[in-house]
């Protein structure tokens, strides 16, 4: 039970300001309960915060202020204050920025009050615009939800009086509505499938997981369309059977509407929404309902973790394998670890889900503190595409060309059956280097010290670390030689280029994050893909993520060894699941599909393990030399990151961090570097980062905050600690 303090009783306010402790407070009129959320001053400001105990007392008592006012949300829950304790302490992060993310909605303390709302109505406009067509779009868009005036108009791109003229006809609705209303009841026996064998085991031991009403954590491994989402819907049946709430994580935005389709048919209506695409209006709705129980399922990104749940019952992360899991600014956090904290203090079940787990993953469940469930077959018909290496010494391809002769008769094959193909490449815009054929000269950005990429596209070069872009130039900046720069290397653009010289009949759809304007653009594209409307797609990552199109019968991966070069720790198992993750877009309904990768080693262990299928010889592999070398997931690293204007500022540090590591060889720690960033200059800071390596199982974040306490932090300096991080060299 929460304590509740008196008028004038001393507190503890948590404020989401960057001070390094709560502060004392003295209760409001009417008193306040523990956890609660309040407005409290703090010099000449008013500011959020939470009553994170009794007050310290330690401050002088006649200057303490009074609490300006609680506010009319559910207080916050001693199991979501604990998750941002020890989530901050696992990351070191200070609670005041863990707070921040548990708070991001606007208006939280606002009073529910009426306000005008805009859903589509049942009229027809006595004329029909541009404008107006997008209205009606946006509302049929929102499948009966219903936006304010402003947000509308601006979802839309229009005026408001382009919205206004709408209602005289009644083509769309104005009405008064409460500001946060619960979402519709979601039906657990709604619409169940009948599942295979397979499907139905995992399904009745996931749902025995979430009955018992203890924490547990599932890796469900399947391949791509073996029904891993059917299977983990029972489980969110079971949570939503049971009265608990259930959150599902997709890595991308994009495949949310997807989603949301398939929720739709599985439990009667949508669920709630969470991620950066969804309006402040709705946001501050599911922080509203999810904190009351009006939501009992979120669908949402990583940060949808740090919702006010009363009470969570299941966590799936769907994709678990993603790297955008791991937030890479700000608060670094993974996702997927932090969703089993969450659930471990709750008493939750996870269900990490992948056809290609991280070995980070594997690992757990190999070592028996995960459960492992397995599909092994393909749903229905369809069955695992078949995978064949070309081998690009043998091809005979000019060097400005990408498609080699046998990718191009494989490809003209689908074609004259009337079936799909699709060519993936991994690189954004048109070429990744720009070069004067004068000087030698290779364009770079003024910022960092990456390279320009051209896109086309925009007629741009844009840098792809800090998003510089400038207007692609006719003259060499360096020697200012005329009509000498050259593209070199493929991009997607240059691909798509490429297939349309090679194939000019065909229907070509380029799939790349940054060649559309907004996730419905994006959504509207996979669509017209999914119905037929393309004979080549031509597409980065963003394809690799679970779509499913039924006419796909020929994947082919233009650069196979391009995820094996460097130095990373996880390249061979970033390449391993990226290739498995591409070959299973083909062939998803009744025909056989394809896959056929373009590479330079075909004896490459990466490559061939992933042409042979043979899974758990990759894993064990890897496994074994990551044990050896004593790295994740059998050891321990943070990355420690500075940066500053001056460079020597930087390295002074670094050098300075390096010597005195006392605190770090008391747990058998190492630290290596300071060795200057993958890019070394970013927004005009200089970075350097050191790595520290320590076995598993030692105190690692209190001997890290010990050491890093030796330093003072002078002038631009910045410093931040990265646990576990996923990239670096
Ligand atoms: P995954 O999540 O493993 O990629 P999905 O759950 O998306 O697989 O299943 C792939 C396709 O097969 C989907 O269209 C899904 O609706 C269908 N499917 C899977 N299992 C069944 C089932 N038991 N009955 C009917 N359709 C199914
Ligand atoms: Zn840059």
């Amino acid at each position: 039970m929460d304590d509740f303090y008196a008028e004038g009783d001393l507190v503890a306010v948590l404020t989401t300001q960057p001070l390094d402790r709560p502060l004392d407070y003295r209760a409001p009129e009417g008193g306040c309960w523990q956890g609660g959320f309040v407005e409290v001053p703090l010099g000449p400001r008013r500011v959020l915060g939470v009553v994170w105990g009794p007050g310290q007392g330690d401050y002088d008592l006649s200057r303490i202020r009074a609490v300006h006012r609680a506010l009319d949300a559910v207080p916050m829950r001693a199991e979501l204050r604990s998750f941002l304790a020890r989530a901050g302490d696992y990351t070191l992060t200070p609670l005041s920025a863990m707070l921040r993310l548990a708070t991001r909605a606007p208006g939280l303390g606002e009073a529910p009050s009426m306000r005008r709302i805009y859903r589509l109505g049942e009229g027809e406009p006595d004329r029909m615009t541009d404008a107006r067509r997008r209205v009606l779009e946006v509302l049929r868009d929102m499948g009966g939800l219903a936006l304010t005036l402003g947000e509308l108009a601006e979802t839309a791109g229009v005026t408001t009086s382009v919205v206004k003229g709408l209602t005289k006809s009644g083509a769309v609705r104005e009405e008064d509505a409460p500001r946060d209303t619960p979402f519709p009841r979601l039906d657990p026996d709604y619409g169940g499938k009948d599942l295979t064998g397979d499907q139905q085991t995992a399904a009745t031991a996931l749902r025995e997981g979430v009955a018992s009403g203890r924490y547990g954590t599932t890796l469900l491994k399947g391949v791509t369309g073996s029904g891993k989402t059917e299977v983990y819907l029972e489980a969110v049946a079971e949570c939503l059977a049971q009265g608990r709430q259930a959150l599902v994580l997709l890595p991308e935005i994009a495949l949310t509407s997807e989603f949301l389709t398939r929720v739709e048919a599985r439990f009667g209506a949508k669920p709630a929404e969470w991620h950066s695409g969804v309006t402040v209006t709705e946001r501050r709705r599911v922080w509203k309902m999810v904190s009351g129980g009006g939501a009992e399922l979120v669908v949402g990104a990583r940060s949808a973790l740090f919702l006010p749940f009363r009470d969570l019952g299941l966590i799936v992360v769907d994709e678990e394998h993603d790297t955008s899991y791991k937030q890479e600014e700000g608060v670094l956090y993974n996702a997927r670890d932090m969703a089993v904290l969450r659930a471990s203090i709750n008493g939750a079940q996870v269900v990490l889900a992948s056809a290609t787990p991280s070995l980070e993953s594997w690992a757990n469940a190999d070592a028996g503190k995960y459960r492992r469930l397995d599909l092994t077959a393909r749903f229905g018909e369809a069955v695992m595409p078949e995978m064949r290496a070309l081998d690009m010494r043998a091809e005979d391809l000019p060097g400005n060309r990408w498609i080699s002769p046998s990718l191009q008769a494989a490809v003209r094959l689908r074609l004259e059956r009337g079936e799909q193909a699709m060519l993936f490449i991994n690189r954004r815009g048109y070429a990744p280097v720009t070069v004067c054929r004068a000087c030698g000269h290779q364009i770079g950005c003024s910022q960092c010290d990456a390279r320009m990429v051209e896109h086309r596209f925009l007629q741009r070069l844009v840098c792809h670390q800090c998003g510089e872009t400038i207007p692609k130039p006719s003259a060499c900046p360096d020697c200012a030689a005329e009509d000498k720069l050259a593209a070199v290397g493929p991009g997607v653009e240059r691909l798509a280029e490429e297939a349309q010289t090679l194939f000019p009949d065909a229907r070509l759809s380029v799939l790349s994050s940054d060649l559309f304007g907004s996730a419905r653009a994006l959504k509207e594209a996979i669509e017209t893909i999914a119905a037929g409307g393309a004979d080549i797609i031509i597409g980065t990552q963003l394809v690799a993520k679970g779509h499913n199109f039924p006419l796909l019968t020929l994947v082919g991966v233009i650069d196979s060894d391009l995820g094996l070069q460097g130095s990373d720790l996880r390249a061979a198992e970033r390449t391993f699941q990226l290739m498995r993750q591409v070959a299973g877009r083909a062939g998803r309904a009744e025909k056989r599909g394809t896959a056929l990768m373009q590479t330079f080693q075909p004896e490459h262990p990466v490559i061939r393990a992933i042409l042979s299928g043979d899974e758990e010889g990759f894993w064990k592999a890897e496994a074994g030399e990551r044990m050896a070398a004593g790295m994740p997931p059998y050891g321990r690293l943070a990355g420690v990151i500075l940066s500053s204007t001056e460079v020597q500022e930087v390295f002074d540090l670094g050098n300075a961090m390096a010597r005195q590591d006392a605190p770090l060889r008391r747990i058998g720690a190492q630290v290596y570097g300071p060795a200057p960033a993958p890019i070394a200059r970013v927004r005009g800071r200089h970075r350097a980062r050191l790595l520290v390596k320590a076995p598993k199982g030692v105190a690692l974040q209190p001997a890290l905050a010990e050491w890093t306490a030796q330093f003072r932090l002078k002038g631009s300096l910045r410093l931040a600690i990265d646990i576990d991080p996923q990239s670096f060299f």
